[in-house]
């Protein structure tokens, strides 16, 4: 058995899912399932989303092909649409829809069986983030020939995604929003199926954006999109939002170390007087990252005690101080309860709370709790 966990609390989940509800309202909710469910276990929280949400979203076709073969029968969406050398007739098999964000893709759409079932098409517009989806220049000569494809439904979904949600300052978003609008308004009505445009931030910030479809990725999780920082409002817990995962290991071993001795490869850490060290089975093996800054703090038995040395492969180290209480067997949480939430860990050592969520291997075991 692995000894760094993944824990996930699936009330926590469902509380988060019914926060967002709350928020948006009547609006169809598509649960964003990619990078493993943000390495909350991707097969396991469609099963148990199923029938819930509206639509599943997933950033690749083997994600989405592995949904249906566990079983999984809602709407599943490919946020990037199809790769170059995927083969749309899959699409067709496996019954998913597809965000359609280039003319390679149209022209990759042309060769659907009309035999089959049409798909259902997103028609991602890029209104500022220029990443993917079709510029405002092109966009209606695009959407026009994407029409006229015979293995396609009709209406078209319509979606674009925001770059500066999270700056609730700037006017960035509501120029995205009213691009969007201006090419809604140049094509013909009977043609617009739903409409999408937020993601977590719009979700939270920016009403406006809600329209038919909100994509909930890490909001669901109970983390939140926004800056983190002590002042923030924004936090999970502001949002109302609840953290599904605790990441969490145990303290394998205690040592003693003597003033002047340092610790660890390279001996990055030196110890200022005689103390106690906790040796934790963690370590970028399991996803937590070597580039960790010392000084970050861990959770045990309801005190915090600082990482120091170099984070290694299997293991890392925390100065327990002079006269620890803890054992050995004990449970140290790296985030995910109220005093240490992911925000955090990623705000102390300029992170991400998504890249330390999806960084996460398959070393550190997943176990669903309630
Ligand atoms: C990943 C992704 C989302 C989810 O983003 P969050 O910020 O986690 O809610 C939504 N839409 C698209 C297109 C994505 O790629």
């Amino acid at each position: 058995m692995s000894i760094a966990t993944i824990e996930i609390s699936v009330s926590a989940l469902l509380h988060n899912l019914n926060r967002i509800k709350e928020t948006v309202a009547n609006r169809f909710i598509m649960a964003v399932v990619k990078a493993n469910a943000y390495s909350h276990g991707k097969n396991q929280l469609a099963t148990l989303l199923s029938g819930q949400v509206d639509y599943f979203g997933v950033s690749r076709l083997s994600e989405a092909i592995e949904l249906r073969t566990i079983g999984i029968q809602d709407r599943i969406v490919l946020l990037e649409g199809l790769f170059s050398d995927d083969d749309p007739e899959l699409l067709q098999t496996y019954q998913l829809e597809t965000f359609i964000t280039q003319s390679n893709q149209i022209e990759q759409l042309k060769r659907l069986d009309p035999k089959f079932d049409p798909i259902k098409v997103w028609f991602k517009l890029d209104t500022g983030m220029h990443r993917l989806g079709f510029s405002i220049k092109e966009a209606v000569r695009a959407f026009n020939e994407l029409k006229s494809i015979k293995g396609i439904q009709l209406p078209i979904n319509i979606a674009t995604h925001l770059a500066n949600g999270d700056d609730l300052s700037s006017s960035f978003t509501l120029n995205q929003i009213k691009q969007f609008d201006q090419f809604l308004s140049q094509i013909d009505e009977k043609l617009i199926g739903l409409q999408s445009i937020a993601a977590s931030t719009g979700i939270f910030a920016w009403p406006t954006s809600h329209r038919d479809v909100v994509r909930s990725g890490i909001v669901l999780y109970g983390v939140s999109p926004f800056f983190y920082d002590e002042e923030n409002k924004a936090t999970a817990k502001e949002l109302g939002l609840k953290p599904a995962m605790t990441f969490k290991s145990e303290l394998i071993a205690i040592q003693s170390i003597q003033k002047g001795e340092s610790v660890s490869y390279g001996s990055i850490w030196t110890a200022e007087k005689d103390s106690y060290l906790g040796v934790v089975a963690m370590g970028y093996g399991d996803g937590y990252p070597r580039e960790i800054k010392a000084n970050t703090p861990v959770w045990i038995n309801g005190s915090l005690y600082p990482i120091v040395g170099r984070v290694c492969m299997d293991m890392l180290l925390v100065d327990l101080g002079t006269n620890p209480k803890e054992q050995l067997g004990d449970t140290v949480i790296f985030w995910g309860n109220d005093a240490l939430p992911v925000e955090k860990i990623a705000y102390l050592n300029d992170m991400s709370p998504y890249e330390l969520l999806t960084r996460l291997t398959s070393r550190s075991q997943i176990k669903y709790v309630e």
